[in-house]
């Protein structure tokens, strides 16, 4: 049997959403527990540098992501390396059921567990992967050097991920469904002037190929959108960056969720579907998705769960 620890604030996740509301929560003498996940730090901890975060010009992810963990605990806000596995909200104190054997009860819980990588859902992308097919370029990337790389995707991932593995690459090769980026101009910008990336436009991925002992890429099987034709393209590395999709598996089937899956709050807030609880972040945010947005986001679930716990107090 393993501990059992109670807290007025239970938060649930370490991205910057989760280390924002630890902040505010702290601050507002609630003395709360945050469980990090199985990702401390967030989504920014797989990328390089950041250049959108206010009040620094460029900052590497990790970096900051260790500078908003040590804020946390600063104020008081007790970070705990653990993970949630069960969430049982039906009724109040929550009971949350951590990896470790601890059994958390809060009264009240800030979700803030973001978003994960989504996969082309290929057999020979599963077969590969962790031999070849990656999500992460700033984890993989470096085993890359001097080899010929395809990116899968359009948006600010597969960009920044483009550019990043040209430190690494001979040739990356940028696969696109379309022939339009839903990236930010500066990237694409730069994206475009790099002379070891090739876009690839109205191109999907259809088999990743390979040998099997050992286990490795040697290539991928690209299809035109508009006329059907395949082509090869020899590669050794193959990251997908076709975007995130909400880490919403402890609630899905307790919490109103929506846009496959996104937990629903109230418009403008972070109330959720059921009282006491609050969600902040990727996690509700099909939209926005960023550092900045989401660490506002902490900030008003923190304010929001002190309110809810001054009007049960008053009750
Ligand atoms: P996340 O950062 O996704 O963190 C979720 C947290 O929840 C993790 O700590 C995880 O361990 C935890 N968790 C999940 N499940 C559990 C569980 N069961 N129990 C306990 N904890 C759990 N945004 C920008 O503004 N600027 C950028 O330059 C930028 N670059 C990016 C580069 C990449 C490669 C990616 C993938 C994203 C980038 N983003 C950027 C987007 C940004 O990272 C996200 O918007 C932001 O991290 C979302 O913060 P979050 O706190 O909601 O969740
Ligand atoms: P995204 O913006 O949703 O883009 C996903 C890309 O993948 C799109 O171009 C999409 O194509 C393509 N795609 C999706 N499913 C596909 C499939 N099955 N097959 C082929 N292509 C597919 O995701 P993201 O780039 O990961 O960004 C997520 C969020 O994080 C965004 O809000 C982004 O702004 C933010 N972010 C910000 C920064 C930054 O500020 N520097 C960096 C990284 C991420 P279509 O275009 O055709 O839909």
């Amino acid at each position: 049997m393993g501990d059992t620890r109670h807290t007025k604030v239970l938060i649930i996740g370490s991205g910057p959403a989760g280390y924002t509301a630890g902040v505010y929560a702290a601050r507002a003498m609630l003395a709360p527990i945050l469980v990090q996940g199985i990702e401390p730090g967030g989504q920014l901890t797989t990328t390089t540098e950041v250049e959108n975060w206010p009040g620094d010009t460029q900052v590497q992810g990790p970096d900051l992501m260790i500078r908003m963990q040590e804020h946390a605990k600063a104020t008081e806000c007790e970070v705990i390396g653990d993970i949630i596995t069960d969430l049982d909200l039906s009724k109040r104190p929550f009971i949350a059921k951590g990896d470790s054997g601890t059994t958390y009860t809060a009264d009240a819980i800030i979700l803030a567990t973001g978003a994960r990588a989504k996969w082309l859902g290929l057999e020979s992308e599963e077969k590969f992967k962790g031999f070849g097919v990656s999500a992460c370029a700033t984890c993989d990337g470096f085993f890359y050097r001097g080899q010929e790389i395809v990116v899968v995707g359009g948006g600010n991932t597969a960009v920044e991920e483009a550019l990043f593995l040209t430190n690494f690459a001979s040739k990356v090769t940028l696969i696109h469904r379309r022939d339009e980026l839903r990236s930010e101009k500066i990237l694409e910008n730069r994206l475009m002037k790099n002379p070891k990336i090739e876009p690839l436009w109205f191109h999907e991925l259809v088999e990743v190929t390979g040998t099997e002992a050992p286990l490795g890429v040697e290539g991928v099987r690209v299809k035109h959108v508009k006329t059907g034709e395949i082509t090869e393209i020899p590669c050794k590395g193959v990251f997908i960056a076709i975007g995130h999709a909400p880490a919403s598996e402890l609630v899905k089937d307790t919490l109103a969720t929506h846009m496959g899956g996104y937990v629903k709050v109230k418009p403008g807030g972070t109330e959720t579907s059921v009282p006491g609880v609050f969600a902040a972040g990727d996690l509700t945010d099909h939209i926005y998705r960023q550092a900045v947005t989401s660490a506002g986001m902490g900030c008003m679930a923190a304010l929001d769960a002190e309110r809810f716990l001054a009007e049960q107090a008053d009750t």
